[in-house]
């Protein structure tokens, strides 16, 4: 008897549920949807949670409505292509870390004035996203890019692109002993401070940054200098002292695509975010996709 019931109960749910969730998929939301490592949890945000998430970091640099919007469709954009292709993570799809380089913000700790215009930044754009060759574009964004943002070697479609005016607001400086050096960079850690000093040679671009630099015998790319010191910074330039080396940093952030300073400059200026989307991605098409 009661194993007839179950089986009746079995049967009537199913019966139930399948009409209901065929429904549900014919409505389904059609907002992308990517979890985010934070504060030792994960978080789900749609596409336009995350931009507006975005806008709620970044709301003190992109301070004006147009440079805002040009950012809440580049976060958009990021969050759709991550959608798409994953990124750099397995259980989650992006972070803080300096290999996500993205910073996200709980848009309730915002006032209620900048709450409202990210929210309305948000929402005019709403669905709007970069695309390249009808595919999600990774629309990278930073902070400062100092004189200018860098051509990305994966990303084709993310070229280099000159500010008019370099920035003289995000500037840096950074100390590192011998000792960090060598952690930092292992393949240093054999030789001494003055074989260090003595064997290396900086090499400096048309804007006066390092452009890479021979250590010893051991070449490495201005990137890849960045990377290995952890540096928070792009652009910078590098010399040694009695203790180490002295490096100061133009600019912040990775260095790709949209250029936050050089929007809000922009924004200032009068341009619109459309204006401002096409000045950092020349190669990409704005199309609204929801
Ligand atoms: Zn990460
Ligand atoms: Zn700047």
């Amino acid at each position: 008897m009661k194993n007839w019931l179950l089986y009746f109960f079995a049967v009537f749910a199913i019966t139930v549920t399948v009409p209901f969730v065929s429904e549900k998929a014919a409505v389904a939301d059609p907002v992308p949807k990517i979890t985010f490592f934070s504060g030792g949890e994960i978080k789900e945000l749609s596409a336009e949670e995350f931009a507006l998430c975005v806008l709620a970091a970044e709301s003190e640099l992109a301070c004006s409505f147009e440079s805002k919007k040009a950012l809440a469709v580049s976060a958009r954009s990021l969050a759709v292509y991550i959608d798409f292709n994953g990124y750099k993570h397995q259980e989650f799809d992006i972070c803080s870390d300096p290999e996500c380089c993205l910073r996200i913000a709980d848009p309730d700790s915002l006032s209620q004035p900048i709450y409202e215009e990210c929210k309305k930044a948000v929402e005019e754009t709403r669905g709007e996203v970069l695309q390249f060759e009808r595919l999600p574009a990774a629309a990278l964004f930073t902070y400062c890019a100092g004189s200018g943002t860098r051509a990305n070697a994966e990303l084709s479609y993310l070229c280099a692109v000159s500010e008019p005016q370099e920035c003289d607001v995000h500037i840096t400086e950074h100390s590192f002993s011998f000792s960090q050096i060598a952690s930092a960079l292992p393949e240093l850690s054999s030789c001494t401070p003055e074989q260090l000093v003595k064997n290396s040679f900086i090499a400096y671009d048309a804007s006066g940054k390092c452009s890479f630099g021979v250590f010893n015998g051991i070449c490495l790319d201005a990137s890849s200098l960045a990377s290995s010191l952890s540096l928070p910074c792009s652009e910078f330039v590098f010399s040694f002292t009695e203790n180490g080396a002295e490096i100061t940093c133009f600019g912040a952030g990775n260095g790709f695509g949209l250029n936050l300073c050089g929007a809000e400059r922009m924004a200032r200026a009068g341009k619109d975010y459309d204006e401002i989307i096409s000045f950092y991605y020349p190669n990409l098409k704005l199309n609204k996709i929801y």
